[in-house]
């Protein structure tokens, strides 16, 4: 007997013809033998559309009242969900997120978790009920209702697993796993049967929209094996877990990230600390800069170009402009039309030439590299958005074309 979680997305519990196809997914695992929590989102576009609802009163409403809003989504989609179980004759109880002792942080939208104390689980397994929680919200220190940020629900099931020990953690989704690429728009995009946190993490983070990155990291600091596989066709998944690169590729993925936008800081006197000025009044806001390039001096002046994420955009303008306004000669613009297309792979550690080979497919394609990122496991440029769709597909050609 294990102890499993199992975590449903919006999609996989948006009708009522769904919400039974998840109930026998989780009754079956449950006649196996085996103690069964649930975690779910809300069903469907219900959070888009509870935002949606609430910009129709007040588009300035308080991130508390949001989160109280959003939280209902889930509330919703945990109680059909134990109905459907009831009606196929099994135990169960649902629970919101308070009730399974999610506690966090206050941070109302994007709350993080700060403990689980999972004390109502336990005694409701030890009953031999179904457990099904409201994944995405939590409970402040001040008692508030919170929400963990968008696609929230995977970093509360990988939260769950981890405070009840359990022995796997299998997130379902509409997808069969973990590609190379995002398999909607690539039609030879392979599914991996296993792939390692750090690669996942960089994949999550770089816009493959399969898992959210904040339960890909506490998957690795606990070491909890994650399985990635579809609520809707019965085949195995994609394992996520330490080591993983049984496959002996050169890279695992590419993503693409759209939500990104760069601005440029031209013609800054070349005096020193200006990156600590720029980049700290961005820090102040919270704003993360991603891909850095910087000219060299020309006369006794340099350049800057930094992205951000689009959704920060007008916060980094807005808090960057009266520090350009300042300095003669210093001029911002900006630029919202651009992509990230990056590739992923623990193998190019191990082998020279995998960024040659990804330049390679852009030049041939025709295709303009306006900035470049590394780190160990992962090259990123930054494309016009026009360019971005032709050149995943043509680097994940360059990459994957000769196996199969
Ligand atoms: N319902 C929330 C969202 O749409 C959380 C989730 O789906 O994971 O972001
Ligand atoms: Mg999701």
């Amino acid at each position: 007997m294990s102890l499993i979680v199992q975590k449903f997305g919006g999609t996989s519990v948006a009708s009522a013809k769904l919400i039974f196809n998840v109930a026998n997914i989780i009754t079956r695992a449950y006649q196996e033998g085996n103690d069964v929590v649930v975690v779910v989102s809300a069903q469907g576009d219900m959070t888009d559309e509870l935002i949606g609802k609430a910009n129709e009163i007040n588009t300035n409403a308080s991130k508390r009242e949001m989160d109280v809003l959003m939280a209902s989504g889930e509330q919703i989609s945990v109680a059909l969900l134990a109905m459907a179980i009831e009606k196929l004759g099994f135990p169960v109880t649902s629970l919101l997120g308070w009730q399974a002792g999610v506690m966090t942080s206050s941070t109302y939208g994007s709350a993080m978790i700060t403990k689980i104390d999972p004390g109502r689980i336990k005694k409701e397994l030890d009953k031999k009920n179904i457990v099904i929680v409201a994944g995405f919200q939590g409970l402040s220190q001040y008692y508030d209702v919170t929400t963990l940020g968008r696609g929230g629900s995977d970093t509360s099931a990988v939260g769950i697993a981890v405070a009840l020990s359990a022995d796997l953690c299998q997130i379902y989704t509409d997808v069969e796993g973990v590609y190379t690429a995002d398999p909607r728009f690539i039609k030879n995009a392979r599914k991996l049967k296993a792939i390692s946190y750090d690669e996942m993490l960089e994949l999550a983070t770089l816009g493959a929209q399969v898992l959210n990155n904040r339960s890909v990291e506490i998957a690795k600091k606990h070491n909890v094996e994650l399985e990635v596989l579809s609520s809707f066709v019965d085949v195995p998944g994609t394992i996520v877990r330490e080591v993983a690169n049984m496959e002996k590729m050169l890279i695992s993925g590419v993503a693409k990230d759209n939500n990104v936008a760069k601005i440029s800081i031209t013609g800054i006197p070349d005096a020193q600390g200006w990156a600590f000025r720029i980049f700290s009044k961005l820090s102040a806001r919270d704003i993360n800069v991603d891909t850095i390039l910087q000219s060299a001096v020309h006369g006794d002046k340099r350049d800057i170009f930094f992205t951000v994420n689009e959704d920060r955009l007008s916060d980094a303008v807005e808090a960057l402009n009266k520090y350009c306004e300042s300095i003669e000669g210093a001029k911002l613009t900006y630029d919202k039309n651009v992509a990230k297309i990056s590739i992923v792979g623990a193998g190019m550690q191990t082998h020279a030439g995998v960024a040659a080979k990804m330049f390679e497919a852009l030049f041939t394609a025709h295709i303009d590299i306006q900035m470049i990122a590394t780190s160990e496991i992962k090259v990123s440029v930054i494309v016009s958005q026009e360019n971005a769709d032709e050149a995943v597909r043509t680097v994940h050609n360059a990459f994957f074309s000769t196996i199969d």
